[in-house]
């Protein structure tokens, strides 16, 4: 009987399951070697008669089997053993029994030797297994044999009717899928081991492919459903989007013209638009979402513009006010920190319709919130918010969808926006705003701290404006907010006649806003803050940026914060202080900021270095990551396979769907609705 919890551990919920569960490796116990001819670091299987069989006890206790191969001494050791083993192998010596062992040989004391070979007593003329030895992920309890036995009963009793059509498998020169599981369940004898080990077999194509057309399809199929859904239409040719583009401070760039265009196409259709806006820190992301709330707005409907923190939501709010009010649209600000009073007028106000564009935080998330005519939802910096959180923004009456537009300033490398991403449109700003200088980045250990201390008074000296931001604490927000208070403290001190503020996450939403509204002024010079900063802030007169220990920072974190600056005219400075020595990864991530500024490239050597699990985030909580497929090795399949999900959508939608159901049946969908 199978202790179904063991194999629930590795996944496996169905017997579909098990034939999809796929070897790690393989052991070649096909042939027999003698011991003179193995090669060194290949096990291998052997053999021999048993001779004797005895326990020595120095250099330490162990059961050491003497044995012969045709005319060669072989020696087994076992470190660990039972009496009974030891029984058995002396009953066997006194019979003259023979055994096959498994293992690696190595030259020892006596002759060729092997420790801890799994071995099986024999009789003479035994045959030999047929196929390579699968050796499968497994767990505690659970042991190859019956794991194995298992598999093989699964494949035995289980469809494996290919779900795809032989003209299909040809144009990607794919084998058949019964074929491929056979195969690499028992691979017969002179298979590519190679091949097989590597992945890189034609049985693992098909199983990459089809997982990656499964991941595909059941995204395009979620993409579909949301989208044939009935939305607003908001035209986008109104009087308040025409005033507020004729007023505009600056000219939109080439980019930012693009995807302006691509959103109102969306906006414009009857079902809700799923885009994903992508764009560099600083590529002018803001004002793409203004224009989409005055589409709607111009259309008589509502639209809610969500920020992670509410730093963030306080700045949309003033940049939002100087735009909207102007044109005499009302909006609202809803965060966790008002107070009853204030909350029940801003719930009032959306609810009732009066005001138009409703900004804040989490807190538009909750459940009394209910919009009279929600058209539009904008989500800044979606990796920040749970796929659950955006979608329970709430609507009266439940007739209509609102559109999305989600925002992200954390590029998504291409491989993974074709594969995780399949079920949102994109768009992307590929060009910064003109005027912009590089941001020049200096790697200095923390030893010379006094020297970044003189800098810092030097451009304060000049009117320019700096961060200084503390270093996180794994772990800790307590720690955390206490290295921002030391800081402060050491840092009033030491840069005397400075004016210095301070801004961290426990403030109260008042004080914090303060905080902000001091620097951007320019009433403080230098403003000591933790990460919180990370997102969103823009202050064009900061030209100098110090990270202490910024060894401790992410990837796209460091990327964030350097975007904080190099807004201005000016030449920005970011200095990243680290103490050494730090870790080889920390080394690297340091290496990569220091070496670009490209938000992509920057993605990109993110990804390799923590894998698309972390990088994901939030997105990928609930979804099984790709268990085959390497995105960055098999990206060949990749295209192909988004290729061939459009054409089975479009000819064949009764296939794609069996296809979806047999690889995603017992497990997870893949796509959120
Ligand atoms: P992000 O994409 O990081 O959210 P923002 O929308 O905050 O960027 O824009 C960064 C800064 O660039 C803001 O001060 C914004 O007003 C300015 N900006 C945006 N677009 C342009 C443009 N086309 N020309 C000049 N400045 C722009
Ligand atoms: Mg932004």
């Amino acid at each position: 009987m199978i202790a179904e919890a063991k194999l629930a551990k590795l996944g496996i919920r169905s017997r579909f399951d098990l034939v999809l569960h796929l070897p790690l490796r393989y052991e070649d116990e096909t042939t027999l070697t003698a011991p003179r001819d193995a090669p060194s670091g290949t096990p291998v299987l052997v053999e021999a008669e048993v001779l004797r069989a005895e326990v020595v006890y120095r250099p330490r206790r162990q059961l050491i089997v003497h044995a012969r191969s045709g005319e060669e001494p072989l020696a087994l050791r076992f470190f660990n053993f039972y009496g009974s083993q030891l029984k058995q192998l002396q009953r066997a010596a006194e019979e003259h029994r023979r055994l096959r062992a498994f293992g690696e040989l190595r030259a020892g004391w006596f002759g060729a030797e092997m420790a801890h070979p799994r071995y099986r007593l024999v009789s003479e003329g035994e045959a030999l297994a047929q196929s390579l030895t699968p050796v499968y992920p497994t767990t505690a309890g659970l042991p190859q044999q019956a794991l194995r036995k298992h598999v093989l009963e699964a494949l035995e009793a289980e469809n494996l009717e290919d779900t795809l059509p032989g003209e299909l498998l040809r144009r990607y020169g794919l084998p058949g899928f019964s074929d491929s599981v056979q195969l690499l369940h028992r691979p017969p004898p002179g298979a590519n081991l190679a091949a097989l080990t590597e992945r890189s077999h034609a049985a693992w194509q098909r199983m990459k492919f089809d997982e990656l057309l499964a991941q595909q399809l059941s995204m395009r199929l979620a993409y579909r459903a949301r989208r044939g859904r009935a939305a607003p239409r908001l035209p986008g040719d109104g009087p308040l989007l025409a005033r507020f583009r004729a007023a505009l401070p600056f000219r939109l760039t080439r980019a930012q013209e693009r995807v302006v265009t691509e959103v109102l196409r969306d906006l414009a259709t009857p079902h809700p638009m799923q885009r994903l806006l992508q764009g560099d820190v600083g590529s002018g992301k803001t004002i793409v979402a203004a224009i989409a709330c005055l589409a709607a707005a111009d259309a008589g409907w509502q639209a809610a513009v969500m920020a992670p923190t509410e730093l963030l939501a306080e700045q949309h709010l003033r940049k939002f006010g100087d735009w909207l009010e102007p044109l005499g649209v009302p909006t609202a600000w809803l965060h966790g920190g008002l107070g009853s009073r204030e909350r029940r007028k801003a719930l009032a106000a959306i609810a009732s319709g009066e005001a138009t564009v409703a900004i804040g935080t989490h807190a538009l998330f909750q459940q009394d919130v209910e919009f009279a005519r929600l058209g539009l939802a904008v989500i800044d910096e979606q990796h920040r918010f749970g796929v659950q959180q955006r979608l329970s923004l709430r609507r009266k009456g439940e007739a209509l969808v609102p559109h999305q537009l989600m925002m992200s300033a954390t590029p998504i490398p291409r491989t993974l926006s074709m594969s995780y991403y399949a079920d949102l449109d994109l768009s992307l700003i590929d060009e910064l705003p003109p005027g912009r200088r590089p941001v020049k980045t200096r790697l200095v250990s923390d030893a010379r701290r006094a020297e970044v201390l003189a800098r810092i008074l030097e451009a304060c000296a000049e009117g320019q404006q700096a961060y200084w931001v503390c270093p996180v604490i794994e772990e800790s927000k307590e720690g955390e907010l206490q290295t921002a208070l030391d800081t402060f403290a050491t840092l009033s001190r030491e840069l005397h006649g400075l004016r210095v503020g301070l801004l961290h996450g426990r403030l109260p939403v008042p004080e914090k806003a303060a905080a902000m509204q001091d620097f951007a002024a320019g009433r403080t010079q230098l403003l000591v803050a933790t990460s919180v900063i990370e997102v969103g802030v823009d202050v064009p007169n900061a030209s100098l940026m110090v990270i202490e220990h910024a060894e401790r920072f992410g990837l796209a974190q460091l990327h964030q914060l350097r975007g904080r600056i190099g807004r201005g005219a000016r030449e920005s400075v970011c200095i990243l202080l680290f103490a050494s020595p730090a870790s080889e990864a920390a080394r690297e991530r340091l290496r990569v900021i220091f070496e670009t500024s490209d938000g992509f490239e920057i993605a990109r050597r993110d990804l390799q270095l923590r894998g698309p699990g972390e990088v994901l985030g939030e997105r990928q909580s609930g979804a099984p990551l790709l268990r085959f497929a390497d995105l960055e090795r098999d990206e060949r399949l990749l295209g192909a396979a988004r290729e061939a999900a459009e054409e089975l959508l479009a000819g064949e939608p009764r296939r794609a769907r069996r296809h979806v159901a047999r690889w995603l049946a017992a497990r997870q969908d893949f796509a959120r609705v």
